[in-house]
């Protein structure tokens, strides 16, 4: 392993303490998807719970120069979750929390880590439900990020018709909002857009708006 993720891992550790995983087992449990059958492991595996912590897990693994990969719920089926390079996984399933929901509006604010059962569970009696249906009870946030489909899309529209905003951490910890509530807006670059379906290139999403 080199120095800087080794460096990495130890401050990992002494600020997640057992939240921060090495063994075998797990690193292999998130070293592919359900498709890809080689197995690419990343060097470690930590688990924030909240959007200030993936921040901070981010901003280290920059200044170390070290990969990581966003984790939602490991179904992708092209290697997405693959560590070719090593590297930290950070496994979101934890910020799995339903932020609000505007009944009347029909959307609602969630963390990525939700599964889109557990949403439509959640949202029961509300008059309301998620339609897209890829199939795997994925993340939200993996999801978003493979702009997912399903057997809804026909008539509900994938994930590229049901995003509305995104709260984003970047590389360097920063953390971005764009897209807005509204549905009546042309305003600026439409960066939810481009966002969607990025497979965790351009950030880690921390937070979610949905149709
Ligand atoms: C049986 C089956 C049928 C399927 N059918 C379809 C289908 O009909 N249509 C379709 O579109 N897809 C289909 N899929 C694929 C499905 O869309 C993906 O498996 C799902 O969207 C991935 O979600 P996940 O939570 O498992 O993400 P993961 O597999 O964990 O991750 C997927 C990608 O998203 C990134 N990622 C995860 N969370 C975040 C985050 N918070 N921020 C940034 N990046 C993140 C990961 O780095 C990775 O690149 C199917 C999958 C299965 C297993």
């Amino acid at each position: 392993m080199k120095p800087a993720v080794e460096e990495v891992i130890r401050t990992l550790q002494d600020r997640y303490a057992d939240r921060v995983s090495v063994s075998n087992a797990v690193r292999e449990q998130h070293a592919r998807g359900e498709g890809l059958a080689t197995s690419l492991p990343p060097d470690a595996v930590v688990w924030p719970l909240d959007k200030h912590e993936v921040c901070a897990i981010l901003a280290l693994c920059n200044a170390h120069r070290v990969p990581v990969i966003a984790f939602g719920a490991g179904s992708s089926l092209e290697g997405h979750v693959s560590a070719p390079f090593g590297g930290i996984c950070i496994d979101m399933s934890r910020m799995n929390a339903v932020v609000q929901v505007n009944a009347e509006d029909s959307d609602c604010v969630v963390q990525p880590g939700i599964t889109r059962e557990d949403l439509n569970a959640y949202l029961k009696g509300t008059g309301l439900f998620f339609p897209v249906d890829p199939g795997a009870n994925a993340t939200i946030g993996g999801m978003v990020s493979t702009r997912a489909s399903g057997t809804t899309t026909i008539r509900y529209g994938s994930m590229a018709h049901n995003v509305q905003c995104l709260e984003v951490a970047m590389a360097d910890g920063s953390l971005l909002r764009v897209g807005s509530r509204a549905r009546k807006s042309s305003a600026g670059y439409d960066l939810v857009h481009l966002l969607t379906g990025s497979e965790g290139t351009l950030g880690v999403i921390t937070e979610i708006t949905l149709r």
